[in-house]
């Protein structure tokens, strides 16, 4: 790697006030959502305007061999947007321009800093809409959403990031670019490069743009059904209750006693039962109506009291309670925010695998799940002192439960990572659920974009 001041010098020299060294800004770049911080600090933002910029930047870092961070809105959740010392961070929030919608083809080609919520308020008044839908959604790239194979609350039903992108523009470490997919519906000319993008986070290069597959915006109403339980297995069973009855709800949302209780809180809501858990699903398009009467039916069987509402009002109320579930672990304390996923029949046996690993770790988990995928969200809370930056490193303790509580899900046929990635925070696991034979292998595709590895490095594979 070359002296820092001279790969600075180049940078400016390249990109002129597009290179960003305020104090302030180079400490944001160090964190994502995460509440991990690389260590050290970059040593520039580039705040890149159109794909020429990030090109160049590229070309430079190559030549100096220095380390490049792509960055979108940093609202990850496993420090894989976090650049530390000697690192550029390469900023593409700046990129944000819809470059053309068609309706008639049911696509659209954008810049990846737009945010997700924008774009979709954009195609609204198209009748079309992109259906990936993390909570994140007002605040997060959709450039990022594909560098992490986002997922939300409506995926069961609509797909996660990897069913609603047709191509990117990528451009490799080396600074050339490339148009990696299609505009057609159909199409298996060549590997799937598009589809080795999507997830990659930052390690095969930086996407400068998509062409993404849209919907038409779907007619009628929506249900929403609640349903509260005694506890939460009872629920997690009706759940795969519901799945195995072959409705398909547009959204359906756990929530744990624990998270339950501190939504109800920090919402001031009456508290809830003692030791209750809740579904809450959603029903849309023409059957709305009829599905959620099914739905509701499987619950009652299941043991549940069972609510359901007509009125759209009401419905975005309940799913209100579930997206509160973020500030509300933040008002308990530091949270560490799992994402691990198992098969959906298998829930009911992951939440027994959650208390146990309470009990014997001595831990608190509030859990909700996207019951509606087998996607659980474990939050782990503990205590602990912020450093200068504000970050506080989660203690080994808190892995080691972590740690019991990820190869629980393996062992029922699961994974590490529903959507939120592996970055740093996980890494030390990629191997226990790949093999060594495919860790190996995607190791050597990383370096077939990246020679030199500068893009990303130490994210996702450990050093
Ligand atoms: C309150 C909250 C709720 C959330 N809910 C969800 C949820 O429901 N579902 C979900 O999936 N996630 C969720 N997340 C996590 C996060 O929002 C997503 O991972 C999101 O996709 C990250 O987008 P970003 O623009 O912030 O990317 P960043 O955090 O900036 O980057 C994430 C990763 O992508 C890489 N990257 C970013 N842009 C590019 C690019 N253009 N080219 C190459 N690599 C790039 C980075 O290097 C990094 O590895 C949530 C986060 C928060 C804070």
């Amino acid at each position: 790697m070359s002296d820092p001041a001279e790969v600075l010098a180049l940078l400016c020299a390249a990109l002129g006030d597009r290179v960003d060294t305020d104090p302030a800004s180079l400490a944001a770049a160090r964190a994502d959502k995460s509440g991990h911080a690389a260590p050290g600090t970059p040593l520039a933002v580039v705040r890149a305007a159109s794909v020429a910029d990030v090109q160049e930047t590229l070309r430079i870092a190559t030549a100096t061999r220095t380390p490049v961070v792509a960055r979108g809105a940093g609202t990850g959740l496993a420090g894989g947007a976090n650049a530390g010392a000697g690192e550029i961070a390469l900023s593409v929030r700046a990129m944000e321009r819809i470059l053309e919608v068609r309706p008639a083809d049911l696509l659209a080609v954008v810049e990846p800093g737009i945010l997700n919520a924008d774009l979709n308020a954009a195609l609204a008044e198209h009748g079309l809409w992109w259906a990936p839908d993390p909570a994140s959604r007002a605040i997060s790239t959709v450039g990022g959403n594909i560098a992490t194979g986002a997922g939300g609350l409506l995926c069961a039903k609509y797909g996660v990031v990897r069913d609603a992108v047709l191509g990117v523009d990528l451009v490799l470490a080396d600074g050339r670019l490339l148009h990696l997919g299609h505009r057609t519906v159909k199409g298996v000319t060549g590997l799937d490069l598009t589809s080795l993008v999507i997830g990659s986070e930052g390690t095969l290069g930086v996407v400068v743009g998509a062409t993404l597959k849209l919907r038409r915006l779907i007619p009628g109403g929506v249900c929403t059904v609640a349903a509260t339980f005694a506890d939460v297995r009872t629920a997690a069973e009706a759940s795969a209750a519901v799945t195995a009855s072959g409705a398909q709800p547009a959204i359906m949302e756990l929530m744990d006693s624990a998270s339950l209780a501190a939504v109800h809180a920090l919402l001031h809501l009456d508290a809830p039962t003692a030791g209750a858990a809740q579904l809450t699903i959603q029903t849309d398009g023409p059957a709305a109506v009829a599905e959620a009467e099914a739905i509701a039916d499987v619950l009652a069987r299941a043991g549940g009291t069972v609510a359901v509402s007509h009125d759209l009002a009401e419905g975005e109320r309940l799913l209100a309670i579930r997206r509160s579930m973020h500030p509300a672990m933040e008002s308990l304390g530091t949270t560490l925010i799992e994402d691990v996923s198992v098969p959906r029949s298998a829930l009911p046996a992951m939440f027994d695998e959650i208390a146990r690993v309470e009990r014997e770790h001595g831990v608190v988990i509030p859990t909700v799940a996207h019951a509606g995928d087998g996607n659980l969200h474990p939050n782990f809370l503990f205590e602990g002192v912020p450093d200068a930056a504000g970050i506080v490193e989660v203690p080994e303790h808190i892995w080691a439960a972590a740690d019991d509580l990820f190869r629980a899900a393996l062992r029922l046929g699961g994974t590490l990572t529903g959507e939120h990635g592996i970055g740093v925070l996980k890494r030390r696991w990629l191997a226990d659920e790949l093999g060594e034979d495919q860790w190996e292998l995607q190791r050597r595709i990383t370096r077939v974009f990246d020679p030199a590895g500068i893009l990303n490095p130490g994210k996702v594979f450990a050093p």
